[in-house]
């Protein structure tokens, strides 16, 4: 992996961006095609904008707070859709039933806090997630999978859903299923630091990444006032997962994003009540993508031949466990095409 540096001046955002209207859970009835990527949108300068979290639901019981896409943020770094979920007591109802449904050009990233989600995928694994383990699932060139609350379980459920952009010397991989358990953690000046994925202060995580990016899970105790060391060629977000942290003296209160833009070499962090945040950060994303539903390519020809080959049970093979149709049937496509525009710089 090469670091590369060029930007191009991104304006025209202000400090209070409106969340989209539409997303593209794996319940949306009607998901938007959106093209996204490319310097054009990255602030090489540093920037604070909160975005609060478009609320949706993922079945009974199970909130969701849809942190990016936004209408004014599309990537940060290789990150490309962030879903903070809970924490929501589960009780007697089912919690997440997320049946099997298909995934191209990334790796979605499971995250929890509080319970356990069990996944299951079309290379058959079969596991159930719980707080401090990292499910991280290369699509490659397509899987499919399901998650579950599974019926014996902790009353909470709490985590984040995050999904990276694969580039385009990786989109076409063989898929991959990695499960992490023992994850570097370490104290900072009074943070708990545990690193999800790729780098930070000398300490490297093992999961597999294809464009350089980092995400820390962050706990920061009452009182502590510090400052962590950043890189400044990546672009940054934070997102609150609990309480209200103060990220570079902005407020961040549970279920928001801070969007931090790129050119900083430390961060101050803080916090009154106690706090974690999630920091996520990459080098910035230069291919263009288009996203759509679980699907993510570079034109609306392959979405579209994606979406066909999962309705016609080509490409993604069955999950184990899952009757061959008992899965997400994918939505309509959208009208009108998108343009292809290229690689811009
Ligand atoms: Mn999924």
């Amino acid at each position: 992996m090469k670091r590369k540096l060029y930007w191009r001046r991104r304006d025209g955002i202000g400090s209070s961006v409106p969340t989209l209207g539409t997303g593209m859970s794996d319940l949306d009835s009607a998901p938007p095609m959106i093209e996204r990527g490319g310097l054009r949108d990255v602030s090489a300068q540093p920037k604070l904008e909160l975005t609060p979290g478009r609320t949706a639901s993922l079945g009974p019981g199970t909130t969701v707070r849809r942190l990016l896409p936004t209408l004014g943020r599309r990537m940060v770094g290789a990150w490309c859709f962030l879903d903070h979920y809970g924490p929501d007591e589960l009780g007697a109802g089912a919690g997440m039933q997320v049946p099997p449904h298909p995934h191209t050009g990334l790796q979605t990233v499971s995250w929890l806090l509080d319970g356990d989600i069990r996944h299951r995928d079309s290379l058959g694994s079969d596991v159930v997630l719980q707080p401090g383990d990292l499910g991280l699932m290369t699509s490659g060139h397509g899987i499919a999978h399901s998650e579950q609350s599974p019926l014996a379980r902790p009353k909470l459920l709490h985590g984040t859903q995050l999904w990276v952009a694969l580039p385009d010397a990786a989109r076409q991989m063989d898929p991959k299923w990695e499960h992490h358990r023992a994850l570097p953690t370490f104290t900072w000046d009074g943070l708990q630091v545990r690193i999800v994925l790729g780098e930070f202060a000398g300490h490297l995580a093992a999961g597999t990444i294809h464009t350089p990016l980092v995400g820390v899970d962050i706990t920061i105790p009452a009182g502590v006032a510090t400052s962590i060391p950043l890189e400044a060629d990546f672009e940054y977000a934070a997102i609150s997962v609990y309480g209200t942290a103060r990220v570079d003296g902005a407020d961040a209160p549970i279920g928001s994003l801070l969007y931090l833009g790129a050119g900083r070499r430390t961060l101050a962090v803080s916090a009154e009540t106690p706090s974690r945040i999630m920091l996520l950060g990459g080098e910035p994303f230069e291919e263009r993508i288009v996203m759509w539903w679980n699907l993510l390519g570079r034109s609306h020809d392959e979405i579209e031949l994606y979406r066909t080959q999962w309705e016609q049970h080509e490409r993604f093979p069955r999950v184990p466990g899952w009757a061959a149709d008992d899965r997400t049937d994918a939505p309509p496509l959208p009208g009108g095409r998108l343009k292809p525009r290229g690689r811009q710089r």
